[in-house]
């Protein structure tokens, strides 16, 4: 493991453009349990009924009160996994963080380059009049929430049932196919089409890494390499092998 680590390291130095995909498992360990994960929270609120747009349009209130629970159970803040990657970023290796989680945390850990593919659970969108709202500027005591128009807001993120909006698929297609080196962090490959994002970046070239506990159908196929272990703990021994190297 500490020769692969290593090995990383010399590989993203020598790439210069890295490019993370990133899925529920990165934020795992701020205590976001992940879909794979059995019980608790995804049971109780099931995202194919919670999260389909058929529901929403038919029960608004539903999708937000997932969102309610999701904030009040998790209070969840970035783990040493979202920092290294902010600082990777800093160092100047890593360009883009393809992500599909919609938790927001990438960017309270400082990345600014995040592409949210599935968009985010905690910003609101009129859907008359297509007014944003951040988290913080929409008031959950009364369910569905609504615009200063009057209209429903929905939860930014891309529910069962959307298409994946289509500036973050043309910009993550576009980074995987620039980038040197695919960093593949806690992500199962089997939701597509994000799971065929690092066969983009195969195809044109890159090395792709994969970090995660366990293996996925990228694994000894599309993955140079895979580094067996969880996020929080790969990402921060990167940063300081890179720092090694600077
Ligand atoms: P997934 O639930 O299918 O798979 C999680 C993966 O993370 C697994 O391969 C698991 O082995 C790995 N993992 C678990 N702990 C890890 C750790 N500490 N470090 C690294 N890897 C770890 O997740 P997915 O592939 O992202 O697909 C499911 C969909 O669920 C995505 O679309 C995502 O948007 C959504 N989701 C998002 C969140 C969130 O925003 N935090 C949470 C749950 C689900």
């Amino acid at each position: 493991m500490e020769d692969l680590i290593k090995r990383a390291a010399r590989d993203i130095v020598e790439a210069k453009k890295v490019v993370a995909l990133t899925g529920s498992g990165m934020s795992a360990e701020s205590g976001i349990p992940t879909f794979r994960d059995q019980g608790g929270f995804w049971e109780k609120y099931n995202p194919e009924v919670y999260a389909h747009i058929d529901v929403f349009f038919s029960q608004p209130e539903k999708p937000w009160q997932m969102v309610k629970a999701f904030d009040q159970q998790l209070k969840a803040k970035p783990n040493p996994g979202h920092l290294a990657l902010a600082e990777i970023e800093k160092m100047g290796f890593l360009k883009e963080i393809i992500t599909q989680n919609v938790d927001s945390l990438h960017q309270q850990a400082g990345s600014t380059e995040v592409i949210e593919f599935h968009g985010n659970l905690r910003r609101g969108v009129c859907l008359v009049c297509g007014k944003y709202y951040e988290w913080g500027k929409i008031s959950l005591e009364v369910l569905p929430p609504r615009c200063e128009c009057n209209g429903i807001l929905k939860p930014d993120a891309v529910f069962f049932g959307e298409q994946i909006p289509e500036e973050a698929f043309q910009r993550s297609y576009e980074a995987s196919r620039k980038c040197k080196l695919m960093l593949v962090i806690g992500t199962s490959a089997i939701v597509y089409p994000a799971a065929g994002i690092p066969q983009v970046a195969k195809q044109a070239g890159a090395v792709v890494v994969e970090i995660n506990p366990e293996k996925t159908p990228l694994t000894n196929f599309i993955s140079d390499y895979s580094i067996i272990g969880k996020a929080g703990i790969i990402l921060p021994e990167i940063v300081r092998e890179l720092k090694r190297l600077a």
